[in-house]
């Protein structure tokens, strides 16, 4: 097979900690950003003594400056970037008559602008290569919607225009671009839930528990690989039934 380079954001997150490990098992050089160095290579570390060596380079991708530094970095210590996971991301939830400017634009700036900012920095090069695979993590709220995530939602609902309109303007350019939509998995952001919240959430999911980091990691896996050539502009939902159709 052939080794990418790969960029995750948020790699060191729940999520994309698994996403980083499915990418190195298949043969990728991978790396991620931080925000918190002395976090960051803790986590490194940790991974690296797993089997599992991540390249490390500042970033914030509610920055657009930064973002297209983190990219500049990334190539720079392992060339251009091939597979783009569009997987940092934030919740600020209040129900929308409460919620202030700031909870709204950190949580678009962080979950949606995000994807302009990374993704332009990589683009020309892929479509210069004739080659790509682009992946964002969006929710299952950003197609059902939720109490108290309007922000959340419209932000995570943004990134499925986005996708559709990017897979078209590059198909012809060997370049896919696709949407993962998670469900409840179990990673920090799902802990910081009440107790009693998640536990009705977990009562409407149809195999009866939380996901797994590992099993979004495997759709992403699948995405990205070679033979994933004609999937683009696909969604695909990973949610233990919890929402089916559209
Ligand atoms: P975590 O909170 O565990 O991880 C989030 C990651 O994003 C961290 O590495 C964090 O870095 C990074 N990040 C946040 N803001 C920024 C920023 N401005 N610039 C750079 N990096 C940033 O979340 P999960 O792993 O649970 O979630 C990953 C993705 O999956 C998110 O997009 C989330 O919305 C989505 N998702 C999660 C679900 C779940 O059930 N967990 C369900 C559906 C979707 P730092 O440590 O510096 O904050």
């Amino acid at each position: 097979m052939t080794s990418r380079v790969a960029l995750v954001t948020g790699g060191t997150g729940g999520i994309g900690t698994a996403i980083c490990k499915r990418l190195v098992d298949m043969g990728h050089r991978v790396a991620t950003n931080y925000r918190d160095e002395a976090r960051a290579r803790a986590w490194q570390q940790a991974m690296a003594t797993e089997g599992y060596p991540v390249t490390l380079v500042p970033g914030d991708v509610a920055s657009t400056e930064s973002a297209q530094a983190m990219v500049r970095a990334v190539e720079a210590q392992l060339g251009p970037v091939e597979i783009l996971v569009n997987n940092a991301g934030i919740t600020r939830d209040t129900t929308f008559h409460k919620m202030t400017a700031e909870q709204w634009h950190e949580v678009i700036n962080t979950n949606l602008n995000s994807v302009f900012n990374v993704t332009r920095a990589v683009i020309e090069g892929m479509r210069e290569r004739r080659w790509g695979r682009i992946v964002q993590i969006s929710s299952i709220n950003g197609l059902k919607g939720q109490y108290g995530q309007a922000n959340y939602a419209a932000a995570k609902a943004g990134m499925h225009g986005f996708t559709i309109s990017l897979a078209r303007e590059n198909a012809r350019l060997g370049i896919t671009v696709n949407t993962v939509s998670p469900g409840y998995v179990a990673t920090d952001m799902v802990m910081a839930v009440p107790e009693e919240v998640r536990a009705k959430i977990i009562a409407d999911i149809p195999t009866g528990r939380l996901g797994r980091p590992e099993e979004i990691a495997y759709a992403v896996g699948f995405l990205v690989a070679e033979e994933a050539a004609w999937i683009t502009g696909s969604n695909l939902d990973i949610n233990g039934g919890h929402h089916m159709g559209w």
